[in-house]
C-alpha cells in the first residue's frame, strides 16, 4: 500500500462527454492544447508533476532566499553531494538546462556523443552544439513483448565499435540514461554501467549519466539483477552517480519537485567554465534559475524519493496499472517499469495504418471515454513526415505513454483507467484514425492540429 496517507487534497474535473467531446473539437484534437479544468486523470506526463511532502512544504517556510551563499543552497549541496560524490554541483531550473549549460561548453562541433537513448531535449542540446546524438540500444529493446529486465542497456558490443573504430576521434562524450524514457522507460542494469564505465577508461571518453530517474533505476537493479536483488536502492543509486564523471538530471522527476534539475561533474575545469555560462544565463551559482525554497524541497526529495516503501508503491502502482490495461485486452510494453505504463496502439487498432497515427487515435478515445489525458510516443512522435503531416516514415512502434505523477493517483484512479480501456477495446474497430491538418515544422506533436478520418 502507499506509505503515506492524504492531508490535502485537490478536487479533480468531471467532464461530461458532451464536454469532452466539445473540448476535443476545440484543440483541434491535441491533448496539449485542453485546459486542465477539463481533464479528470491526467497521465501526460511524471515531470513537475508530484505530490510534496509535508516536510517538503514545512521546509520551503525556511527556505532562504538571499541571493548569494543561501543556506537552502548548502542543505541542497549537501543533499546532491552525498547522493552523487561529484564535487561541482550546480542547481539549474530544469534538465535541459543542465543539458545546455554542458553541452555549449563541452561540445565541439562536428563531434559525436553517444547513449544508450537521447532524451529528445538532450538530443535537441546536442545538436544545437553542432555536434551528432548517436543512440545505441540493445537489441532486446526492439521486442516489446519479451519481458528481458533490463532493456534499458546501452549495446556494449556497438558502443566499442564505435570507439575503436574510424570516428573514435570525433566522440565526446558517452551520456547514459538512467531510466531509459526514450525507450519505454526500461533500466539499466548496474552490470551494463560498469562496462561502459570500462571502455570509456579504456578509449578515454567521458562517461555521464542523464539522471532524472536514477531512484527508479536503483529500485528495478535492486530487484532484478542478479547479485544486486536485496540492496538498498540508495547504495545502488549512490554506485551509479560514482560510476560517471558527472550527470546531468532533471529533478522534476525523481526530485519530486515541481521545478528544479542540477549538473554535477568531477572535472573542475569543465565545472569552472560551466559556472561562467550558469551565471550568464540561470543564475548565480548558489541558485541557477531556482528559489531558495524550491532547493529545500528538492535536498528532501532526494531522500524520500529513495525511501524502499514509497519505490515500492510506485512499483504496484505500475504493475496494477499495467494488470487491468491487460485485462482490458490492450498489451503493454513488458516488463512495465516505474513512471509510466505503454500501451501497444498499433496492435489494438490493427485497422489504422501509420498514416492514421493510432496511437494518437488511441490517446484521443481515452480522453473522450474516460477524461484521461495520455501522451502519443509513434509516428506522430517519432516517424518522418513531410511538411504537410503526412507521415513519410512510420515509427517502429505506435505506443501510448500512460505516465504516472508520483504520488498522486490512488489505485482507483487507476482502476478508472482500467474500465475506460475495456470500453475502449470492446469497440476497437470503431476508433478513428486522425490525419495533420497543421503540421509546425518543429516540435510537432505539442502544436499540430487534427482531424479524424471516417471510414467511408
Ligand atoms: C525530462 C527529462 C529531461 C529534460 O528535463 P526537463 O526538466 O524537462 O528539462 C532530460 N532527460 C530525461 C531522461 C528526462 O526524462
Amino acid at each position: 500500500m502507499e506509505p503515506y496517507r492524504i492531508k490535502v487534497i485537490e478536487p479533480i474535473p468531471f467532464p461530461s462527454r458532451e464536454e469532452r467531446e466539445r473540448a476535443l473539437t476545440r484543440v483541434h484534437y491535441n491533448l496539449f492544447d485542453l485546459h486542465a479544468d477539463e481533464v479528470t486523470i491526467d497521465l501526460l506526463t511524471d515531470s513537475g508533476t508530484g505530490a510534496l511532502s509535508a516536510a517538503q512544504l514545512a521546509a520551503s517556510m525556511t527556505g532562504d532566499e538571499s541571493y548569494a551563499g543561501a543556506r537552502s543552497f548548502h542543505r541542497f549541496h549537501a543533499a546532491v553531494q552525498d547522493l552523487t560524490s561529484y564535487p561541482h554541483i550546480l542547481p539549474v531550473h530544469q534538465g535541459r538546462a543542465a543539458e545546455r549549460v554542458l553541452f555549449s561548453t563541452l561540445l565541439e562541433p562536428g563531434q559525436i556523443t553517444i547513449s544508450n537513448t537521447h532524451f529528445d531535449t538532450t538530443r535537441a542540446n546536442v545538436e544545437l552544439a553542432g555536434c551528432e546524438a548517436r543512440d545505441l540500444i540493445c537489441r532486446e529493446a526492439a521486442d516489446l513483448d519479451q519481458a528481458h529486465p533490463f532493456k534499458g542497456n546501452i549495446d556494449l558490443a556497438a558502443l566499442e565499435r564505435t570507439l575503436a573504430g574510424p570516428e573514435a576521434a570525433k566522440v565526446a562524450a558517452v551520456i547514459m540514461t538512467i531510466t531509459n524514457n526514450g525507450a519505454a522507460g526500461q533500466p539499466v542494469s548496474m552490470a551494463n554501467l560498469t562496462a561502459a564505465r570500462q571502455l570509456c577508461d579504456q578509449y578515454d571518453v567521458p562517461f555521464l549519466l542523464d539522471a532524472a530517474r536514477f531512484a527508479e533505476n536503483a529500485w528495478l537493479v535492486s530487484q532484478r539483477e542478479p547479485g544486486q536483488v536485496g540492496r538498498e536502492p540508495r547504495d545502488v543509486a549512490k554506485e551509479a552517480f560514482r560510476l560517471a564523471d558527472g550527470c546531468v538530471a532533471s529533478m522534476k522527476k525523481d526530485g519530486i519537485v515541481h521545478m528544479g534539475g542540477f549538473l554535477g561533474l568531477r572535472d573542475p575545469d569543465l565545472a569552472a567554465r560551466c559556472e561562467m555560462l550558469l551565471i550568464a544565463t540561470e543564475g548565480f551559482s548558489t541558485y541557477g534559475g531556482l528559489a531558495g525554497r524550491d532547493l529545500d524541497m528538492l535536498a528532501l526529495g532526494l531522500t524520500e524519493v529513495t525511501e524502499p516503501s514509497y519505490l515500492g508503491a510506485r512499483a504496484e502502482a505500475a504493475a496494477h496499472l499495467a494488470d487491468v490495461a491487460r485485462a482490458a485486452d490492450v498489451a503493454v510494453v513488458e516488463p512495465p517499469g516505474l513512471h509510466a505504463v505503454y500501451l501497444n496502439a498499433g496492435r489494438l487498432l490493427p485497422h489504422l495504418p501509420a498514416e492514421h497515427l493510432p496511437g494518437h487515435a488511441l490517446a484521443c478515445a481515452l480522453y473522450l471515454e474516460g477524461g484521461i489525458r495520455s501522451a502519443e510516443l509513434g509516428s506522430l512522435y517519432l516517424g518522418e513526415l513531410d511538411e504537410q503531416g503526412n507521415v513519410v516514415k512510420p515509427a517502429p512502434y505506435e505506443l501510448v505513454r500512460l505516465a504516472l505523477p508520483r504520488r498522486v493517483y490512488t489505485m482507483s484512479h487507476l482502476d478508472h483507467v482500467g474500465r475506460t480501456l475495456e470500453r475502449i477495446a470492446r469497440q476497437a474497430d470503431r476508433v478513428p484514425g486522425y490525419r495533420i491538418t497543421d503540421c509546425p515544422p518543429l516540435l510537432r506533436h505539442f502544436k499540430a492540429r487534427f482531424e479524424p478520418v471516417h471510414a467511408a
